[in-house]
């Protein structure tokens, strides 16, 4: 697990790189200068970072308003908060509109039903000049409802089409919400509502599941000799590498900072540890190389524990006997799949048999 002293060394290492851009462009140190310039050097947003890089090839400088420009393109659409409200206000906007219109076509109803209740009134005592006169007024009235119904129709439809366009926003803005934006992958909270869920309806429909915990082993030193950034692309790699090897309903998350989690629904111990050691395979089969020195940075491993759903298990206790294979597989020298049943794994859940 990252402590908080790591988290404190790789998010200097972006501080740093910011002020030295913001330094050698001699910009004015302000917030949100240092936001464009850190968001360039996490590389989370490729289209931010090829916006100013064409920017500076052609011209060596940002101007304020370029930076303006490049903050609301790529960074304020990412403030998640913002665009909900955005989508939260057209909806409230949309129900206003839609609760206008409702009332206008009840006040016609209103006056309609009124009218005939006046026609029923004169129709006593009508005589023939008098009735026609009452059919005029009344045919008036039915095509004055007709015009508040049409209009109230379309209205509605519009108002359809616009709450199901609000809905594909709102869908988007939640998947993003629920993603890490390094990996792609699903990121830790999503992993916590998931796991829950799993656990829960395997209990209830009986149903075997399996959870893999990984970590990248000596990432530290990894970061020190090679620097934070070449290691944001390593984790990109690894995150590639268990994609690679899961399908449909498998769940891969970013459990941590170089940890991976991945959820295997109706999969027995030994298949998911066939699961685990087809990603720890690729994973060091990759020759990693900087890509803009092409100097060579030899492998990366991974290590990883597994563990199977078992009776009267929580998300919890599923997540702890994995890590404890993980941490198993890690005294006995890294770049292993450790299970539950392996041997080297003595369950602290499992009480020792008493032989006699
Ligand atoms: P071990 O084999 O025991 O796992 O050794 P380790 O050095 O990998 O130890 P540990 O798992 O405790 O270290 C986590 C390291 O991962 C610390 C930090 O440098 C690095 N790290 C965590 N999150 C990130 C990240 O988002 N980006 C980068 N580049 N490094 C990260
Ligand atoms: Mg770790
Ligand atoms: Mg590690």
């Amino acid at each position: 697990m990252a402590t908080s002293g790591d988290e404190h060394e790789r998010t200097m290492a972006f501080a740093e790189i910011a002020i030295g851009q913001i330094k050698a462009l001699r910009q004015p140190a302000t917030p949100r200068n240092f936001e464009v310039w850190y968001a360039y050097a996490t590389g989370y947003h490729p289209s931010l970072n090829e916006s100013i890089n064409e920017i500076l090839s052609r011209r060596g400088r940002l101007t304020e308003a370029e930076v303006e420009h490049i903050c609301n393109s790529f960074l304020s659409p990412t403030r998640l908060s913002e665009r909900i409200d955005v989508v939260g206000s057209r909806v409230v906007d949309e129900i206003d509109q839609v609760m206008a219109m409702v009332d206008v076509a009840i006040g016609s109803t209103n006056t309609c039903s009124e009218s005939l209740a006046g026609v029923s009134n004169e129709l006593t005592q009508a005589d023939r000049e008098g009735l026609r006169a009452i059919v005029e007024s009344l045919v008036h009235t039915a095509k004055e409802m007709e015009s508040v119904n049409h209009t109230l129709e379309e209205r509605l439809t519009a108002s359809k089409l616009e709450i199901n366009q609000l809905q594909r926003h709102l869908e988007v803005v939640r998947n993003e919400s629920l993603t890490d934006p390094l990996t792609s992958l699903s990121n830790r909270k999503f992993f916590d509502e998931a796991i829950t869920k799993a656990v829960q309806e395997a209990t209830a429909e009986n149903e075997v599941l399996s959870l893999l915990m990984t970590d990248i082993d000596h990432f530290k030193t990894f970061n020190d000799t090679y620097g934070h950034l070449t290691g944001d692309q390593v984790l990109r790699l690894v995150a590639q590498s268990v994609k690679a090897n899961v399908k449909g309903q498998d769940i891969a998350a970013r459990y941590g900072g170089e940890e991976f989690a991945i959820i295997l629904p109706n999969t027995v111990l030994r298949s998911a540890v066939t699961v685990a050691e087809h990603i720890r395979r690729a994973v060091m089969s990759k020759e990693l190389m900087k890509r803009s020195t092409g100097e060579h940075l030899g492998r990366i491993t991974i290590s990883i524990g597994v563990a199977m759903l078992r009776p009267g298990d929580t998300a919890q206790s599923l997540i702890g006997r994995a890590d404890a294979c993980l941490y198993t597989a890690k005294h006995a020298g890294r770049n292993r799949v450790i299970c539950e049943t392996d041997p080297e794994f003595a369950s602290p859940s499992m009480p020792a048999t008493a032989v006699a």
